[in-house]
């Protein structure tokens, strides 16, 4: 169950920002600034939390890069891997200072005084309170979103990208297992997912993100979350749960059955049907991917097999999301995306159906576009989990 943690190498975070340097200097932008957040974990693989201090990723085009940081925060900032490496210089700001002001200085020295008419990039998700006081310090600048830029370099991982996605893939395939082998039967949803959690950080994740845990007629409902209705016998789970590891995600579902151990509760002819039907779809929208092949045609496949039998109304959420730092980003797997997939792309692959009020069923993978073909990463049965107990 040990195994060592795949890493970033420090090297990749001063890859990443001078790509993302070059891409915004092509762009005809002046600055890249990155807030708190997923982006400024990938470029300078920080994980600072979001708080009412500025701690911000300077990239200007034209000069040197800079963390920001408030002074208190300065010793954490300085233990990202490019700071520590010292291809990152961190500018700590004190108590009481203009941390805004701070930033659009930095901003116009490097583009000689001034950005009057230059356009700067931010990271999508910064916080209002803090765009409005930049765009005072950077007065007649033009703002826009970055990730027409970061998007670009984000939605292809690399290698190691990619091995800590399957590290935390296998690590939720075994809370599967673990959870569909354990006793069920008389708890409530809301005492499963506590469980879920707990055994996804004893699997290796760092946090535990989310586990859905939609017994009987909450099954039909694909973002039910965990209730305190109590699991019965003779009714199916649907089981949603992630976490992350090294900030990468994992994001499974699997459907279970409770029988408690008697045949007279096994899952009846229709929900076999139905079941047998999306197990089709899952793996047909899996096959279809492969590089050049746009999602709107992996949506579809998973789509067809369904609407054939009739069951095209109660598959109402879209075939996948992609998945990394983030655990919805770029590429949507969803009708109407037709930028072609690429290699490296990695993204969630979960059709469902749900019959509302009654039951329903999912199965999720998350799977890599390989170069030849889908790569999955979990690998945990994609059969109906009958349950004993
Ligand atoms: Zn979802
Ligand atoms: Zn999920
Ligand atoms: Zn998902």
């Amino acid at each position: 169950m040990i195994s060592t943690r795949p890493t970033i190498p420090a090297d990749r975070f001063r890859e990443r920002m001078t790509a993302a340097r070059d891409l915004a200097a092509e762009a005809g932008f002046a600055a890249i600034l990155v807030g708190t957040g997923a982006d400024m974990r990938y470029l300078a693989g920080y994980p600072a939390s979001s708080l009412e201090r500025l701690t911000m990723l300077v990239i200007p085009t034209a000069g040197d890069w800079a963390l920001v940081t408030p002074r208190l925060e300065a010793t954490p900032a300085r233990l990202c891997p490019p700071a520590a490496a010292g291809t990152l210089p961190v500018v700590a700001w004190e108590e009481g200072d203009d941390a805004h002001g701070l930033v659009g200085r930095v901003v116009r020295d490097a583009n000689g005084g001034s950005v009057t008419a230059g356009r700067i990039a931010v990271s999508d998700d910064l916080p209002a309170r803090h765009l409005l006081r930049l765009q005072e310090r950077l007065a007649g600048a033009r703002f826009e979103l970055a990730s027409p830029i970061l998007g670009r370099l984000r939605i292809v991982k690399d290698a190691d990208e990619i091995a800590l996605l399957t590290e935390a893939a296998r690590a939720a395939d075994r809370v599967v297992a673990q959870i569909a082998s354990g006793r069920l039967v008389g708890r409530t949803e809301a005492d499963v997912a506590r469980e879920v959690n707990e055994r996804l950080v004893a699997e290796g994740h760092d946090h535990a993100e989310f586990a859905i845990v939609g017994s009987g007629p909450n099954s039909a409902s694909p973002h039910h979350g965990a209730s305190d209705r109590v699991i019965r016998v003779g009714e199916p789970i649907v089981l949603d749960i992630g976490g992350t590891i090294g900030g990468y995600g994992s994001d499974i579902t699997r459907t279970l059955w409770v029988t408690g151990g008697d045949p007279a509760n096994a899952p009846d002819e229709r929900f076999r049907h139905l079941f047998g039907v999306l197990q089709g779809a899952q793996a047909a929208a899996t096959r279809a991917i492969r590089p050049g092949v746009a999602p709107d045609a992996v949506d579809a496949a998973a789509r067809r097999p369904i609407e054939a039998e009739g069951y095209g109304d109660a598959f109402f959420h879209r075939t996948g999301h992609g998945i990394g730092l983030e655990g919805h980003e770029d590429p949507y797997i969803i009708v109407g995306n037709m930028e072609p997939l690429r290699e490296g792309m990695a993204f969630s692959v979960e059709p469902g159906i749900y019959l509302i009020g009654e039951y329903g069923a999912r199965i999720e993978d998350i799977v890599v576009c390989g170069p030849d073909g889908p790569i999955a990463l979990n690998e945990a049965p994609r059969d109906l989990y009958l349950v004993d107990g």
